[in-house]
């Protein structure tokens, strides 16, 4: 069973806007992700969504978060800000999460339902294993999936099946 995780007002709400973005993305022709990134003040500082239609496989929004973060913030505030997001990160965008030294990650849908849906609609398998955030970067603070959010995320990625 599914262990779900109850968020806070302000949580919910930039958990609403990364799965706005994922509809958004999916509109447009990319896969349903998106993710904001959040300063200690608890100010949305970055946010992007998947954009992997023109091919660069790595177009991940979580990515661009860390990579922007390179540039945009100094080792403290990436320390002490929060990354919300649609789907859990993926090992690639989990990876350069921790690389980069950012703070904690909340997510509306985890890998394991990504994969649960995704044989429920018969998909091939993705390239690299699901594997959860915490398998990837050990010491990362992660908070999710949230309940609330579940069955909008399994028509998304229904959806984006269907093409
Ligand atoms: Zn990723």
């Amino acid at each position: 069973m599914t262990t779900f995780y109850e968020p806070t007002a302000s949580e919910f709400g930039h958990l609403r806007r990364c799965v706005d973005l994922a509809r958004e993305a999916l509109d447009d022709g990319d896969e349903p992700f998106g993710s904001i990134l959040v300063d200690a003040e608890g100010t949305v500082r970055f946010e992007d969504r998947n954009r992997v239609k023109h091919g660069d496989q790595t177009r991940h929004p979580e990515f661009e978060i860390a990579r922007w973060s390179a540039t945009n913030f100094t080792a403290e505030e990436r320390a002490s800000s929060t990354v919300f997001t649609s789907g859990e990160h993926c090992p690639m965008c989990a990876a350069a999460h921790a690389w980069m030294g950012l703070g904690r990650i909340v997510y509306a849908g985890s890998s394991a339902q990504l994969v649960q849906w995704g044989s429920e609609r018969g998909a091939a398998p993705a390239p690299v294993a699901a594997l959860p955030i915490t398998t990837v970067a050990p010491a990362l603070e992660v908070a999710g999936p949230v309940a609330a959010f579940a069955e909008e995320l399994r028509e998304l990625h229904f959806d984006r099946g269907r093409g």
